[in-house]
């Protein structure tokens, strides 16, 4: 309703780059939208980098505890500014934005759809209040919806860990250790888990989290982020 009456004062605009676009419910302009790139189909099995070499880089410094991996996005452009407005300016339609491809991807392949339900990675507490939401659980809880797939969150971030993204490799690991839990193990022990984030930069939160619900029980588990970097 506000958004309605908001929308006849101010011109809806592209959330990427600030343009004007016409219809109400557009998030980017058509310009931003052909600059977006999709990753590409030749990745890696486990990680869904995009593969320069063999075995991938990323899987040679760290053994996954994931099952697999996958990405719509490449990281940047329309897309860094889509997830920077999500995460920071208070701007929630993205998420829905994000959905849709995920959704269809995951209708595409039996074995995405082959999972119990869908989680996302959780914020801590005082982080999710002070921004309003997790943005992660906006994108994954739309995901359950297009796709019927059920939406749970198993997992509770008990540290309020430094932003991951200024630090190195080794202390973005460090950072994380201990830092989530499984709330009743009932919920996770046996299940198949899609697991939600908008970004895989080195996949240390993913895989801490995976980590989390492997030792819990959980019998597959399949990361899937908006973008990678
Ligand atoms: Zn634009
Ligand atoms: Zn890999």
């Amino acid at each position: 309703m506000f958004a309605d009456a908001l929308n006849l004062l101010i011109p809806p605009a592209c959330l990427a780059c600030g343009s004007r676009i016409d219809e109400q419910n557009q998030v980017i302009c058509e310009a931003c939208e052909a600059k977006m790139m999709m990753v590409g189909s030749d990745t890696c099995s486990v990680c869904g980098s995009e593969l320069k070499e063999y075995p991938c880089r990323a899987c040679l410094e760290e053994s996954f505890a994931f099952d697999s991996a996958r990405a719509i996005f490449k990281f940047g452009g329309p897309v860094k500014e889509l997830i920077h407005v999500l995460k920071y300016n208070g701007y929630e339609s993205p998420a829905g934005y994000f959905a849709l491809p995920i959704a269809e991807l995951i209708e595409s392949e039996p074995a995405l759809q082959d999972h119990d339900y869908i989680c996302a990675v959780p914020l801590h507490p005082v982080r999710r209040r002070e921004r309003g939401y997790n943005q992660a659980e906006l994108i994954a809880s739309c995901v359950a919806y297009l796709t019927g797939l059920p939406f749970e969150m198993p997992v509770v971030r008990k540290v309020n860990t430094l932003s991951q993204t200024l630090l190195s490799k080794a202390r973005r690991v460090k950072n994380l250790n201990g830092a989530f839990r499984i709330k009743k193990t009932s919920q996770v022990a046996g299940k198949k888990i899609l697991l939600l984030d908008d970004v895989f930069t080195t996949g240390s939160t993913l895989n801490e989290i995976a980590k989390t619900l492997r030792f819990a029980g959980a019998s597959k588990i399949t990361a899937i982020t908006v973008a990678r970097a």
